[in-house]
């Protein structure tokens, strides 16, 4: 069985300015470096579905979805925050990136696929439950593991975050919420600039030094994050994959490299075969230098394809 690949075309036609670093041609670069390096070959290729509403609304009020639905332009841009623009193909790429992961579940929970990477745009895991910011609209993660929790009745789903960023949406969603543990790694005084005083039991954080590089997180990983997951016993583990804390990458500065991505992978599946049957569904977040978001997912994606 081979490693789903999920995405759409609807996921490059939302776009927010020419100089945005969110942009379509993350996708391609994405693509054209996994073609390059032969994984796309190894990989089943899955056209991704536009979310339901009722998928949707486990993680979201319908008050937002109604008010992104207001807010769609007919032409050019209309304006969510400072740095998150809706263009009139927003929506529509906002639901395929949130269907893929439901998807994706779909397929690993079905015994379709071993595990599964979401190549979507817009990303999500600062999507709160009433809003959207920062890039995202959906947050396509957690509608991943709230459909693998109310649709295949799974009781217990990790959510795992190496964004540079901290998955803030994430744990308004899901603090407190004992069916999911959510290990979420990122750099410190960065934005959405929260404290790093965990919400809730379920919510394991990594709060890491600028500057502190790979070594500094593989430290706080095997400290905080694997004993917490050894003792959860996922039956599933989604990832938040974000490649934006790369050392070519201008969003941060931990100084991350391919390998780190690696090493990172290979703790995440270590742990899913131990309690999960393997499964990972990853969906892609940030990453916005683009040479180094194609080497770094390339090198998450070989853990996942060899496993
Ligand atoms: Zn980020």
């Amino acid at each position: 069985m081979l490693t789903a690949y999920l995405t759409h075309p609807d996921c490059e036609r939302h776009q927010m300015g020419a100089d945005h670093p969110e942009c379509p041609e993350r996708l391609a670069a994405l693509r054209d470096h996994l073609l390059v390096k032969g994984l796309l070959d190894c990989m089943q290729e899955h056209e991704a579905p536009a979310a339901s509403d009722e998928q949707l609304q486990r993680v979201h009020d319908r008050a937002w979805l109604l008010q992104l639905a207001d807010q769609v332009p007919a032409e050019g841009y209309a304006r969510l925050d400072a740095d998150t623009l809706i263009n009139p193909y927003t929506l529509r790429a906002a639901r395929r990136a949130a269907g893929a992961a439901v998807r994706a579940v779909d397929l690993v929970l079905g015994g379709q696929a071993p595990n599964a990477f979401c190549a979507v745009r817009p990303p999500g895991h600062h999507a709160q439950r009433a809003q959207g910011a920062g890039f995202c609209f959906f947050n396509n993660a957690a509608v991943g593991v709230a459909h693998a929790l109310a649709a295949h009745g799974l009781l217990r789903v990790a959510l795992v975050d190496f964004d540079v960023h901290h998955g803030d949406g994430s744990e308004d969603i899901f603090a407190g919420d004992e069916r999911v543990l959510l290990c979420s790694s990122y750099q410190q005084d960065l934005y959405p600039f929260r404290d790093s005083h965990p919400p809730a039991a379920n919510v394991v954080l990594a709060p890491l030094a600028a500057r502190s590089g790979g070594a500094a997180m593989r430290e706080a990983v095997t400290q905080y994050w694997l004993p917490a997951l050894a003792r959860f016993a996922p039956e599933l583990i989604v990832v938040s994959a974000g490649f934006d804390a790369h050392r070519e990458d201008d969003m941060g500065n931990l100084g991350w490299s391919e390998a780190d991505y690696r090493w990172l992978t290979e703790q995440v599946l270590a742990q899913a075969q131990a309690s999960a049957g393997g499964r990972i569904v990853s969906c892609l977040e940030g990453g916005y230098a683009l040479s180094a978001l194609a080497r770094s997912a390339a090198a998450h994606l070989r853990v996942l394809v060899e496993a």
